[in-house]
């Protein structure tokens, strides 16, 4: 499986705005964050995209959205609320090959995206 900087950061081989770490994920503040708040929420394992998690490891997808649900109360975007967003491969707009849940808050956003 190819390394990542996502590898690398949750290795603590580059540094990160960290905002959360447990013993199955981290979450960082993005480097060019798209909305006031915007944070991902990133799995320890390296599993390349949301398509690639095995049914034996699909609680952990639940951990990751409870993170970032949790981060989202901290960050105090609960009462206006908030998107959370799972970019999957080209069509998407994928480009980190290490899955991590995008946290966007603290304005109004448009639906459907562009
Ligand atoms: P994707 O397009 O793969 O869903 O999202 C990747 C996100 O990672 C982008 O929003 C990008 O700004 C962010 N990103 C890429 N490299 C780094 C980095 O080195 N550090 C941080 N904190 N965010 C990064």
């Amino acid at each position: 499986m190819a390394d990542t900087v996502f590898g690398k950061i949750v290795r603590g081989e580059i540094p990160a705005q960290k905002v959360w770490d447990d013993e199955l994920c981290i979450a960082i503040r993005d480097i060019n964050p798209k909305a006031p708040t915007h944070i991902l929420v990133i799995p320890r394992d390296p599993i390349e995209t949301v398509d690639d998690v095995p049914e034996e490891k699909k609680s952990l997808l639940g951990h990751l959205t409870w993170v970032a649900t949790e981060l989202a109360r901290r960050e105090g975007l609960a009462k206006e609320g908030y998107r959370l967003v799972w970019n999957c491969r080209a069509n998407a707009g994928q480009d980190v090959p290490h899955i991590h849940l995008h946290l966007l808050g603290g304005r109004r956003m448009s639906w459907p995206p562009g």
